[in-house]
């Protein structure tokens, strides 16, 4: 993307950037394209918004190996880099770009590939049919997707055993295969309770996920007290407003 020298489309964008969900006219009284763009683009990070419950993805997304793809992230960071003006001949700074591409693939994007997604060993156990479990507390650390900052915080999840169960650290692991993917907390959420369904064979899933947002704290509204709550509640959990209190009441909700 290139910002052909037309700088003044950015002041714009800042200084109209009141957050009311309308779109302001340059100088001419016509929306300029680009400043159009920023402008949306802007308002899509600050609210949050997403398109789809599945990660958007390439449908080239796995045809490169990771090493080819820590190369190429390697190049274009150490350019983000010398950009902003860092001297890469520090010694400090020299390992950045490698160390940042390897992060990117192997450890906070992991998630992305589906050859990463935690084997699932289901056993039968009948004598849990009925009973609600509840996983609360589950470290959460994922990316926002439109500021790549991170966001941590907790989820908790609770089901209805069908006679299926897992173990109980592969809810961890789901979560954690989730949140290693730029995000929105909102698909994520979504994500963790549609991956139980099937696993668990069941529709009563619910899922609560409560998180601090780094592009909230260190950007645009820097607050850092604040945090973000988002639940998805099927089958009972969605239908009976008991086994809803109940869950609600374990993790400390209610
Ligand atoms: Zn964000």
């Amino acid at each position: 993307m290139k910002f052909n020298g037309k700088h003044e489309d950015l002041a714009t964008i800042t200084l109209n950037g009141n957050g009311n969900g309308k779109h302001h006219s340059n100088g001419n009284g016509k929306l300029n394209g680009k400043s159009l763009f920023y402008e949306e683009a802007e308002q899509m990070g600050d609210e949050h918004a997403f398109s789809s419950i599945e990660t958007p993805m390439r449908t080239d997304a796995f045809l490169q190996s990771d090493e080819a793809k820590i190369a190429t992230i390697e190049k274009h960071f150490e350019q983000i880099m010398e950009t902003i003006g860092l001297d890469l001949t520090d010694d400090s700074l020299r390992g950045t770009p490698h160390r940042v591409a390897k992060m990117f693939v192997k450890e906070i994007f992991h998630g992305l590939n589906p050859e990463n997604k935690p084997k699932m060993s289901v056993f039968d156990n009948k004598f849990r049919y009925g009973q609600m479990l509840v996983e609360k507390n589950i470290t959460l650390k994922s990316t926002c997707e439109h500021h790549f900052l991170p966001i941590m915080g907790k989820a908790h999840v609770a089901y209805v055993s069908s006679g299926t169960v897992i173990g109980l650290s592969k809810i961890n692991r789901i979560v954690d295969y989730f949140a290693r993917r730029p995000q929105v907390q909102e698909r994520l959420t979504v994500q963790i309770v549609e991956e139980l369904k099937k696993a668990l064979q069941t529709d009563d899933v619910a899922v609560v996920i409560d998180a601090k947002h780094f592009c909230v704290v260190a950007r645009g509204i820097q607050d850092d007290s604040s945090t973000t709550i988002t639940s998805e509640f099927s089958g009972v959990f969605k239908t009976d407003q008991k086994m809803r209190e109940e869950f609600l009441t374990y993790i400390g909700m209610k």
